[in-house]
């Protein structure tokens, strides 16, 4: 059966109108049975069946073998006569039928969807009226299973229209949503019953009329509703929609969003009906406060915090700028964020050139590793001296590839300056102002490793201890003895070049040591301080002291494994020299 049908007819297998069909085609055909058949997928459906001694479930069971395929009427007079049937086995199987006729049912579009069989146990003929009854027969019933197919799409769209609407009228209870319809040529508005609910107003408490609805209306709002509707009415807006207040049965007010559209205007474009909703929105109005108030507090927190706390954003290409400043970015880069949103390169000109590099670097590094980010680093504000920054943040990689850190940035400039204080205060003897002897061990060890990474490379240490200096102080007082050291501390720094260091070891005794040096030149270093110590007494009112200094020299070799024995070999040499009588100088 060829081609497949157009309409689907219905399960109906035993309705009685297409037996009556059926019923009748048999009867006056005068055949053992007539069949009514439509398609069902691959196989035809027995729809309704006529005549004894066939049953139905004899046909439904086994009639699956569709005999005409051409849609055009099949007459077999006598099947033993014709090749094609002899021997098919539903016509070999009692009841042995002889003669078969196959009408096709026709849709409006021409397209075959059933099939009228008449079946006979003896042969028989079928002359040109009879196959016109036939046909007539057939379009009978084509046109009842058309109908009933229709009359089953309709049932079908009203359940489902019905099960739509359904949902719609729970949709809307469910989101707390009113609706109302305004005749707006009368002035009249009706409300749905779940708009009374909404505000709490039972059947008889809402009027019917506008001016009544505007009344309910929260005063502050009544201008900007009754504009935003005159600007839909006048056709300037699609729809009306506005957010505002309406009052409850209980005095209160709640924040509702009215939306509406006029859907009947006349032929000057006159607004004569519009329909809308209500709908309750004071959860989220009381929410997104909420939120607002979060976000606020947020800003104020960042705002007070010494510093800037900021979001930074790196983007897989490369580009980054920073996503939020809070206002401490003016104390910190002297910029507002406004500044550095339009130009996110100005923060590169306030970094210390020194340490731009340095920053860039280690931003990237925190990128790759994720690793939190840490820097201690120079900015250079217009018109302002170099201060100190620090800044930390903790990197995240968002799914597009780009790294945002969230973090603070604080001035560390008094900090810094304490630090170096203390610095200085820790490395400096604070008599003399030279290297205290921890600091001179720690330059004397790293000129010894100097010595001993580059060959050529040498140095001589002298040792120094000003003579007879007990007796000074038991002459003229500790406080003169302080002077004398001071005095003599001078004297060495005057003669000291840049790349040379000098500490008091203790008491008063002194080191030096001569990058560069051999032991000549360490000898006539020795003998200028010898020199100038002579020639320049220390005067104490009107006094002059003379002081004189026995020295020690020695040569730091490669060879030397620490500082320490370096330092002592020197020490020798200088008790060499007190020994030979002071002020003299001893190599080792
Ligand atoms: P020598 O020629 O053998 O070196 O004799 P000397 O008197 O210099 O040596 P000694 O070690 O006996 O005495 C060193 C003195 O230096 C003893 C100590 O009171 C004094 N002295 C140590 N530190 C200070 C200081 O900071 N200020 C003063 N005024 N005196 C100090
Ligand atoms: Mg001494
Ligand atoms: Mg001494």
């Amino acid at each position: 059966m060829q081609p497949l049908p157009s309409i689907k007819a219905p399960d109906s297998a035993n309705d009685e109108r297409l037996h009556g069909l059926a019923r009748l085609a048999r009867r006056h055909f005068d055949v053992l049975a007539a069949l009514v058949t439509t398609a069902a997928e691959d196989r035809q459906q027995v729809r309704a069946c006529d005549g004894p001694p066939l049953g139905n479930a004899f046909w439904v069971e086994r009639f699956e073998q569709p005999w005409n395929d051409a849609g055009t009427l099949l007459v077999v007079p006598d099947v033993h006569r014709d090749a094609r049937f002899r021997d098919h086995h539903l016509l070999t199987a009692a009841p042995h039928v002889r003669f078969l006729a196959a009408c096709p049912l026709l849709a409006a579009d021409g397209g075959v969807f059933g099939m009228l069989y008449l079946l006979h146990d003896q042969p028989r003929e079928l002359d040109a009226a009879q196959q016109h009854v036939l046909h007539e027969i057939a379009q009978l019933t084509a046109d009842l299973l058309a109908r009933e197919a229709e009359d089953a799409r309709l049932q079908r769209e009203i359940a489902a229209l019905r099960a739509s609407e359904k949902r719609m009228a729970l949709a809307i209870a469910g989101s707390a949503t009113g609706i109302w319809d305004r005749n707006v040529a009368s002035g009249e508005i009706h409300y749905s019953s779940g708009w009374r609910a909404l505000l709490g107003y039972a059947e008889h408490e809402v009027g019917q009329r506008i001016e009544e609805s505007y009344a309910r209306v929260h005063p502050a709002d009544l201008d900007y509703v009754q504009a935003s509707i005159q600007a839909h009415f006048e056709q300037r807006t699609d729809t009306y929609e506005v957010e505002h207040r309406l009052r409850c049965r209980d005095g209160s007010y709640k924040w509702v969003c009215s939306r509406g559209k006029v859907v009947e205007r006349d032929a000057a474009g006159k607004p004569l009906r519009m329909i809308g909703t209500t709908t309750d929105i004071t959860a989220m109005r009381a929410l997104s406060e909420q939120v607002q108030q979060t976000a606020a507090l947020m800003t104020d927190l960042t705002n007070e915090i010494p510093g800037m706390v900021f979001q930074y954003r790196r983007q897989a290409d490369g580009s980054s700028f920073l996503t939020y400043a809070s206002a401490g970015v003016l104390d910190i880069y002297g910029l507002t964020a406004q500044q550095l949103a339009a130009n996110p390169q100005a923060l590169l000109a306030i970094i210390h050139p020194d340490d731009l590099p340095l920053y860039l670097a280690s931003f990237a590094e925190s990128a790759r590793q994720l690793a939190p980010w840490h820097l201690e680093y120079r900015v250079q504000l217009p018109g302002r001296e170099i201060s100190w920054r620090q800044g930390d943040a903790r990197p995240r990689q968002l799914e597009d590839g780009s790294v945002l850190w969230h973090g603070f940035i604080t001035d560390i400039t008094e900090r810094k300056q304490i630090e170096a204080e203390l610095q200085v205060f820790a490395t400096t003897d604070f008599l003399t102002q030279l290297a205290n002897r921890r600091h001179f061990m720690q330059q004397l060890e790293a000129e010894l490793a100097r010595v001993q990474r580059s060959a050529g490379h040498h140095a001589a240490i002298l040792m120094f201890d000003l003579d007879h200096f007990k007796a000074i102080n038991d002459r003229w007082g500790h406080s003169v003895g302080d002077q004398a050291l001071q005095h003599f501390a001078t004297i060495l720094s005057a003669q000291l070049r840049k790349t040379d260091a000098a500490g008091r070891m203790g008491g008063e005794e002194f080191a030096v040591v001569l990058s560069d040096a051999d032991l000549d030149q360490a000898m006539t270093f020795a003998r200028r301080i010898q020199d100038e110590l002579a020639a320049a007494p220390l005067t104490h009112g009107d006094k002059q002291i003379a002081l004189a200094v026995s020295i020690g020299i020695t040569t730091l070799g490669a060879s030397d494994s620490s500082a320490d024995a370096a330092l002592s070999r020197s020490d020798i040499a200088l008790y060499d020299a007190k020994r030979g009588g002071r002020n003299r100088i001893e190599c080792q």
